[in-house]
């Protein structure tokens, strides 16, 4: 006997690289090129010090209050925390307590079944069809609960409003879990089915299509009850995950609708510009509606164009994975570190081809 024979043991996430090096293009890990609203700095310019002294608000109003007017739903109806993988944490541990196993696709977000080792949930990895898409039929079967991105990732792939209902239809006794990490990138949320469905719960971040990574924000949005159950657990594990600046910063940035329109435009224009041309390259992928593409190519082995990539100091994801280690998940950063890739994959491909 010792006392590792107690251990809970994990096999934690591993999160994409954030290099120390300087000058990299960073096309890893799914952040925004664009700063976030530029207001934000106001409220870092006139943040006094003293109020660190002081605990921040447990329920996060200014925060939840902004949220529930920018998505015209009830305070009520929002849950806050630090990133969404905060509050996609809470949620599994809330809401996934059955014997069923939750289902998931077999390529997805690759913490969701860390989660649920962690909180030792039963899982079912459901296997998506040959072109990455969800087939509803395969979700109608007894669960302990369904959750999936959409768009998923890592494929960029989105599904309709429509399919997300049909898996609603059929599972009144699970909690859906919808995570719209990158919805704002020309998908459309299915948050108007909240009005229908009580067991719906939609995840969103301010990560990606607001620029604050490094802020950890995420919120989801769902039926009073759910926002209930989910709070009676976070307030039995930590009161005060969201920090003062971390509050009014969330709550300032969505006053700047504009400027938020105007940074996923352009990066849906650079993600459209960059399909062109990876395909004139004879890269295949995944049609994208998020900031990133999923790009194999027939002739050249992805962990070599990757360990390329890097050693010219791009930055770009990829997993040696079953069904997924011919792929590279590239991240849309502005028109001009696009460029810069597109050229370093034409001077790869033709020193491989020597
Ligand atoms: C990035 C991402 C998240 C988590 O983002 P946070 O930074 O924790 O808000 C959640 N789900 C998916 C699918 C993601 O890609």
């Amino acid at each position: 006997m010792s006392w590792e024979n107690n251990v809970r043991r994990v096999v934690p996430y591993v999160a994409g690289e954030q290099p120390k090096i300087s000058d990299v293009i960073k096309l890893n890990t799914n952040e925004n090129p664009y700063p976030p609203a530029p207001s934000v700095q106001n409220i870092l310019d006139n943040f006094n010090i003293s109020k660190m002294k002081l605990y921040p608000d447990p329920n996060a109003e200014v925060l939840i209050n902004a949220i529930a007017e920018n998505y015209q739903v009830k305070p009520e109806q929002v849950f806050v925390g630090v990133g969404s993988d905060d509050v996609i944490s809470m949620a599994f541990l809330t809401f996934f307590n059955s014997q069923r196993p939750v289902l998931f696709p077999d390529v997805t977000y690759s913490f969701y079944d860390v989660w649920a080792d962690v909180y030792k949930i039963p899982y079912q990895q459901i296997k998506l069809t040959e072109d990455f898409r969800i087939n509803p039929d395969d979700y109608k079967i007894p669960n302990g609960g369904i959750i999936f991105p959409n768009p998923n990732a890592p494929t960029g792939v989105l599904e309709s409003v429509d399919l997300i209902e049909e898996i609603l239809q059929v599972n009144p006794d699970s909690v859906v879990m919808i995570d719209e990490a990158y919805i704002d990138f020309g998908g459309e949320s299915c948050l108007p089915l909240l009005k229908k469905y009580e067991n719906l719960l939609v995840i969103q971040t301010y990560s990606k299509s607001r620029s604050m990574a490094g802020m950890r924000i995420g919120f989801a949005i769902g039926n009073e009850k759910l926002i209930r159950y989910l709070n009676d657990v976070k307030f039995s594990i930590n009161s005060y995950t969201m920090n003062h600046l971390t509050l009014l910063c969330g709550a300032e940035s969505l006053k700047d609708d504009n400027y938020f329109r105007s940074c996923t435009s352009k990066i849906i224009e650079t993600r459209e510009d960059t399909k062109q041309k990876l395909a004139e390259l004879g890269f295949i992928f995944p049609d994208s509606k998020s900031n990133f593409i999923f790009a194999s190519h027939p002739d050249y082995d992805a962990s070599i164009i990757f360990e390329k990539l890097k050693a010219r100091k791009i930055f770009v994801r990829y997993w040696n994975k079953p069904r997924i280690n011919q792929y590279m998940r590239i991240t849309i950063g502005t028109p001009e570190e696009m460029n810069c890739l597109l050229t370093a994959l034409q001077e790869i491909m033709g020193e491989l081809n020597r």
